[in-house]
């Protein structure tokens, strides 16, 4: 017999773990803090990777819904240095193994993949709290409570599953990311366009980096990292949106126009986005009927593998619960080393530089690393 699994948390890696449970005849009830599945658009494209996320839908049997919501050519990267100048310009040929999807797409897929009622919308945990012989109680915000023997915080950033196993709390990161959008960029904005081509654009620089996505049709996402303290951001009035723009655009000044248009031409309000992380190799000793999965476990400031790590931590704990019937414990001894090892891999490696590609084949994130550290 299996012990029904009380997840808190409906993102990606909460809901792949459902799906691969419910793959394997294992009762899930996921309990998500928004009210409903559109309460929140869900951001921009997430790339999943050959060698975890997609690993990840595979053990979900839902690889052809996948495929259908890729977005073709967006493989495509353009590093551009401030100047303008092509350092890279590498095309999408349908072979880079990280097709780009929109995030709230694959949220789409995975829940029309479960059964109607899995997931209870509006049920905020507010605590947890242990109940003894591995069994836990979680109060909700209404002050609605369950009781549960397998309890698994897939509750993001700031879990109120994690006190349960660790006294870690996330720490701001050093970064921040400002963004914004470009609509029909083609037509409007075709000095952006350009520069940002199909797929990702990524102008480097020690400190402050320009990343944009083309999304679907002619929209730009626009990300602009900057390393500096929060009192730093704090100084900067986020709801007067022309200044707030003006003063990110300085620190850009002497950059290419068609780069600084990414910024200046925003059809949106920038929004400040301040990146957090848990202490690199964050791990607990192991504590009966509970753990957890995804930025609950791991949290990093964004390096490219969130997403499709919390889906390869959902599949492998299903998996693991699913060879080990009647036994918990058995099944989280096996899954925690495994996932531990896993994300502090991706911190020390910074994301796919720990995969071993090679600078044509290169993600992103590694190419940031060469040319920011070549001092460009
Ligand atoms: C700007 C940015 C860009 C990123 N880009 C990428 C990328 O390109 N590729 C990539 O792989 N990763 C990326 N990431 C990282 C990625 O977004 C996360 O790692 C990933 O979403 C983690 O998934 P998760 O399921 O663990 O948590 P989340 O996606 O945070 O989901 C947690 C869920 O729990 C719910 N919740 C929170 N608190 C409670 C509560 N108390 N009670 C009930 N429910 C609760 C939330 O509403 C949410 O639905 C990026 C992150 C940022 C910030």
């Amino acid at each position: 017999m299996h012990t029904p699994v009380t997840i808190i948390g409906a993102g990606l890696g909460g809901l792949t773990l459902a799906r691969v449970l419910h793959v394997h005849g294992i009762p899930a009830t996921v309990y998500e803090a928004e009210s409903s599945p559109t309460a929140r658009t869900q951001g921009g494209l997430l790339d999943i990777h050959d060698y975890n996320g997609q690993l990840a839908l595979k053990a979900a049997g839902l690889m052809d819904e996948f495929h259908a919501i890729v977005l073709e050519g967006r493989q495509a990267v353009r590093v551009l240095d401030r100047d303008g100048t092509v350092l890279l310009d590498k095309a999408d040929d349908g072979t880079g193994g990280r097709p780009e999807v929109p995030r709230g797409e694959l949220r789409r897929i995975l829940l029309g993949s479960l059964p109607a009622g899995t997931v209870r919308w509006g049920h905020k945990a507010g605590g947890t709290r242990a109940l003894g012989e591995g069994r836990h109680e979680v109060t909700f915000t209404d002050g609605t409570t369950v009781e549960t023997s397998l309890l698994v915080g897939a509750d993001g950033a700031w879990s109120r599953v994690r006190p349960l196993l660790s006294t870690a709390t996330p720490e701001y990161a050093g970064t921040s990311s400002v963004e914004t959008y470009l609509f029909d960029a083609d037509t409007r904005h075709p000095a952006a366009a350009k520069a940002v081509g199909g797929g990702m654009l990524i102008a480097p620089a020690p400190g402050r980096d320009i990343f944009a996505h083309r999304e679907s049709g002619g929209t730009l996402h626009t990300y602009v990292a900057l390393s500096r303290s929060q009192d730093w951001f704090a100084a900067i009035d986020f709801t007067d949106a022309a200044a707030a723009t003006a003063r990110i655009a300085r620190e850009f000044d002497g950059w290419a126009p068609e780069l600084t248009a990414l910024i200046t031409e925003g059809d949106t309000a920038p929004v400040l986005r301040p990146f957090y992380a848990l202490p690199a190799g964050h791990r607990w000793d192991r504590v009966p009927g509970v753990t957890l999965l995804g930025d609950a476990a791991h949290l990093a400031a964004p390096n490219g593998e969130g997403a499709n790590l919390a889906m390869l931590d959902g599949a492998e704990l299903g998996a693991a619960l699913a060879a080990s019937p009647g036994d918990v414990e058995a099944a989280l001894a096996e899954y925690e080393p495994a996932m531990f090892a896993r994300s502090a891999e991706v911190v020390a490696f910074e994301g796919a530089e720990a995969h071993g590609t090679d600078f044509e084949n290169d993600t992103p994130r590694a190419l940031i690393k060469m040319i920011t550290e070549q001092g460009r």
